[in-house]
């Protein structure tokens, strides 16, 4: 009789503490269904809405096919925001009727006067059908960013070399990722946009420039480190800089290359 009230008590204590148990995953659940509830009430639409600051209005043609807010760096009737590299002195590069000035040959490579760090940049260039030297003798030209950086204008139409050194590599660096020129003689675009590298109070790199570039409107860099300076021999130096000029080569070869309706914003 004393074993089966043991049993008994025993039996009722483990009910007991079941229920308990249950109680509490019961009160956890409620618990939950109620903040479940609470999470459920729909938010506003203008919760994640930004109205300010309000931004700065550009028209996209605002002069002369080039944005409103953008630095016209060649439009055609001048060259008047650019100078001979080597020695500052009024660029001699030919200047055509149509819109577009030439390479004149040996006349050394030209820069803006004005220096930049990070940008977007519209370019338009075209080789010359009467250059029909192979390699990278056929319409060589190029477009230094930060003075030091070098898209490459080349003419790779039926024309093979190293491909990165063919038209829209980052030279010795990078390739494009595909060939999109137009036809020989035909305009042809670059599309730049550019960030500067930084450094550091010890002038080491402490972060790379990068670039994106679409040539024709066909995307052939995509966003790229660029490793250092452009190089005919040798590795990419890295020496510190601050914003500094654009530049446009004469490779002194008979390149025939024209530019026009160059522009720039800076960002
Ligand atoms: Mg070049």
């Amino acid at each position: 009789m004393k074993k089966l009230v043991i049993i008994v008590t025993i039996t009722a204590l483990f009910v007991s503490c079941n229920e308990v148990v249950k109680s509490q995953e019961k009160d956890d659940t409620n618990t939950g269904v109620i903040e479940e509830v609470a999470q459920e009430v729909p938010p506003k639409p203008e919760e994640t809405e930004v109205w300010e600051p309000v931004r700065a209005i550009v028209n996209p043609n605002g002069q002369k096919g080039a944005p409103s807010d953008a630095i016209v760096l060649f439009d055609g009737s001048n060259l008047d925001q650019w100078i001979t590299a080597r020695d500052s002195t009024a660029a001699q590069w030919s200047l055509n009727g149509d819109g577009s000035m030439t390479v004149k040959d040996k006349t050394g490579d030209i820069q803006t006067k004005q220096s930049f760090g990070s940008v977007q940049m519209h370019i338009e260039w075209r080789s010359s059908p009467e250059n029909t030297a192979k390699g990278q003798a056929r319409s060589n030209s190029g477009v230094y960013l930060q003075n030091r950086y070098e898209i490459q204008v080349l003419n790779n139409n039926d024309n093979p070399t190293y491909v990165n050194g063919q038209a829209a590599s980052i030279y010795k660096q990078s390739p494009p990722l595909v060939q999109a020129l137009v036809p020989t003689g035909e305009w042809n675009s670059y599309d730049i946009i550019y960030h500067e590298p930084a450094f550091n109070e010890n002038g080491e790199k402490t972060k790379s420039a990068t670039i994106t570039l679409l040539h024709n409107g066909v995307l052939v860099q995509d966003h790229f480190s660029i490793q250092g300076t452009s190089e005919y021999i040798g590795l990419p130096k890295n020496d510190a800089h601050g914003p500094a000029p654009i530049k446009l080569q004469d490779h002194s070869d008979n390149s025939g290359v024209s530019y026009r309706n160059i522009w720039i914003r800076e960002l």
